[in-house]
């Protein structure tokens, strides 16, 4: 084991130190490798504390209602809330409706918080981009259709508006046939901004779940999302989706991808717009 940590730190060591004399002789600059690294390990201390999930969980059985008013008592299909014969019910509701449903359905301790972000920022910022007019952030939470909407959804352990947890994209159909949740990014929320309330911003930075497969995080945010019903995995969802509109699941993930990725995985909403956006609290 200490082996294998001294061999690591080496090629860290050997990788920082060639990365750092590319960079220096292409830019004609004179960084040093030891404040790289300690910025490095400033920016991993400065994540919010994220505790462990207690326990999972298990939804065992189907959240849905039958015609006859009886629960329906199959089992679950793995990460969702409904069972094979509901799951087309799934997406049905606003994510804060569903979230409430299923925290009650399954007696859960503490309701997570949602927080509307509405679709704003994702019409401004349609593709391909007209380079004539850039979008000025912060924007205001909006919503210009009732079909595509996004939230955070916090983990339970942030009460409020900052904090982590997961964005989740929700789409319903006019006809109200098609819908689906889309889980996409781990985000953080942050408070930005001189202390005048101007001035302020509320300062999301997005991760898509995919990048952090290989992170401790990621196991948290699966069972999150489990305990909730609310899916990741794009062709998972698109399976069941017959839309072949701009709403179809897998052309929404790259739009969103796409819009998230081109402002470097940094949204800026204005404080007080954020502020006064729907969260469920209790
Ligand atoms: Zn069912």
């Amino acid at each position: 084991m200490e082996n294998l940590e001294k061999y690591y730190n080496t090629i860290i060591d050997e990788i920082t130190n060639k990365a750092v004399e590319v960079f220096n002789n292409s830019y004609n600059l004179d960084i040093k490798k030891e404040s790289i690294i300690e910025n490095l390990e400033n920016e991993i201390s400065n994540q919010p504390p994220i505790k462990e999930m207690n326990k999972l969980s298990i939804n065992d059985t189907c959240i849905a209602i039958k015609r006859n008013k009886t629960t329906c008592k199959n089992k679950c299909t793995p990460g969702h809330v409904y069972c094979g014969t509901h799951l087309r019910s799934e997406g049905k509701l606003p994510l804060p409706e569903h979230i409430k449903m299923v925290a009650n359905k399954y007696k859960y301790e503490i309701i997570a918080n949602t927080v509307l972000l509405g679709n704003e920022w994702i019409s401004q910022n349609k593709l391909p981009l007209d380079y004539n007019i850039n979008t000025k952030w912060p924007l205001k939470i909006e919503s210009t259709s009732n079909s595509v909407n996004s939230y955070i959804l916090f983990f339970t352990e942030f009460s409020g508006y900052f904090g982590a947890g997961v964005f989740v994209i929700h789409y319903i159909s006019s006809d109200k046939k098609e819908s689906y949740y889309m889980a996409t990014h781990y985000v953080e929320v942050n408070k930005y901004g001189e202390d005048l309330q101007s001035n302020m911003y509320a300062k999301v930075s997005l991760k898509s779940i995919d990048s952090l497969k290989d992170k401790p995080i990621y196991k948290k945010i699966i069972s999150f999302l489990g305990e909730y019903g609310i899916p990741y995995d794009i062709n998972d969802i698109n399976k069941r989706i017959s839309d072949i509109t701009e709403n179809n699941p897998v052309v929404m993930y790259n739009n969103i991808i796409n819009v998230i990725n081109s402002h470097y995985n940094i949204m800026y909403f204005s404080y007080d717009s954020y502020i006064n956006s729907n969260i469920n609290v209790e």
